[in-house]
């Protein structure tokens, strides 16, 4: 027989590097989880720079509120967030984080250095360091504009197995160009720029109106995206769908050009993939998938975003109802557009 073990708490350092595994897969995640913060933030404009596909260098750079000095060494300890207090405002959250683990994850997988100014005077400023959680993070003056940069450098340097995951440059920035895409079009309102070894492969004006936001579809997802489209913009009880559905006849072999927003939040989700199947389901050959840039709106206490670290799930309240309400909607959008008329209402 073995002798049990003692049980120990875990190092905070290990807790964090574990924690990462959840959120922190790839480059691409990286991504995702600076911007949300910078967008949580109130930036107009956010920066994205890499080096060799994320690896060596990831860097985003916002104009938002800034983090002051004393939260700075906060702002990377695990589940300490400026966003929730209470389980209540965790219900209505309206936040893209909260779960306060981003930063503490990553750092503990990287050599992550932030510098950030609240205030509008350049010259000042403060930036903290954590390389891999061996120290604790030092916080030293340094000028930066107003809003927050975070650099992150050769990630997995610590964590060798998770590095050998990384495939190579050009498929990892892929996958960071997807989800700088995904975040570019929940957003029209922010101005965007994505670098990749010094070269700039996308720069987006912001703006909310509809040729604004035309002209950024065309710009991320080609010309061709518009020309085959329906613009749809329908509500009915509390939910509002809108955005831009293929027509049947410019379906896709993969399932590469579908794009969900819930208030704003990317989401994968089963029952709204299933209710956009239904719609297509008459229309479609079999084999061939659909492409849509869809945003549902809905109050945000009647959708469970805490569901998986990552938050591309979510929980509606009444999950019958969305599924019914997002099928007839675009049942009825791609009827009426093979009746010849034009959608539910160009702009
Ligand atoms: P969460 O986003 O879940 O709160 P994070 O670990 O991603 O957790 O970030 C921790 C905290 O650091 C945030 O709650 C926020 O206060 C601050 N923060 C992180 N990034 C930024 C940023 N770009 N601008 C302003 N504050 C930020
Ligand atoms: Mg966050």
């Amino acid at each position: 027989m073995t002798e049990p073990r003692r049980i120990r708490v875990l190092d905070p350092r290990l807790a964090n590097q574990i924690a990462a595994g959840e959120v922190v897969e790839r480059p691409a995640s990286v991504v995702k989880e600076l911007v949300e913060n910078a967008i949580d933030a109130g930036s107009r404009r956010i920066e994205v720079d890499l080096e060799a596909g994320g690896a060596r260098l990831i860097r985003v750079r916002d104009d938002g509120s800034g983090i002051g000095e004393e939260d700075l060494p906060l702002a990377l300890s695990r589940h300490a967030t400026s966003k929730i207090l209470s389980l209540e405002e965790l219900e209505g959250v309206a936040s893209l984080g909260f779960r306060g683990e981003a930063l503490a994850s990553i750092s503990s997988v990287s050599r992550l250095e932030l510098v950030s100014n609240t205030d509008d005077d350049p010259t000042a400023g403060w930036r903290v360091v954590a390389e891999g959680r061996q120290m604790e993070p030092r916080v030293s003056p340094a000028p930066h504009p107003r809003g927050t940069s975070v650099t992150v450098r050769d990630l997995f340097f610590n964590t060798p197995a998770r590095r050998k995951f990384l495939r190579t440059e050009k498929t990892e920035f892929g996958h960071v160009e997807e989800a700088f895409r995904r975040q570019a079009l929940s957003r029209f309102d922010i101005g965007w720029v994505l670098r990749h070894n010094q070269k700039t492969l996308h720069q987006l004006r912001p703006g909310d109106d509809p040729v604004a936001r035309e002209r950024r579809i065309a710009s991320l997802l080609g010309k061709g995206f518009l020309e085959n489209a329906l613009h749809l913009d329908l509500g009915a009880a509390g939910l509002r769908l809108w955005g831009w559905v293929g027509l049947p006849t410019h379906s896709r072999a993969q399932a590469d050009q579908q794009y969900f927003f819930v208030n704003g939040r990317v989401v994968r989700d089963r029952l709204v993939a299933h209710a956009i199947r239904q719609a297509y389901r008459d229309v479609l050959f079999h084999g061939r998938h659909p492409v849509f840039v869809l945003y549902l709106e809905v109050d945000p206490t009647v959708v469970d975003v805490n569901v998986h670290p990552t938050k591309h799930e979510v929980r509606f309240r009444d999950g019958r109802m969305v599924h019914d309400f997002l099928f007839s909607s675009l049942h009825r959008a791609l009827s009426e557009s093979r009746a010849g008329h034009p959608g539910a209402g160009h702009p």
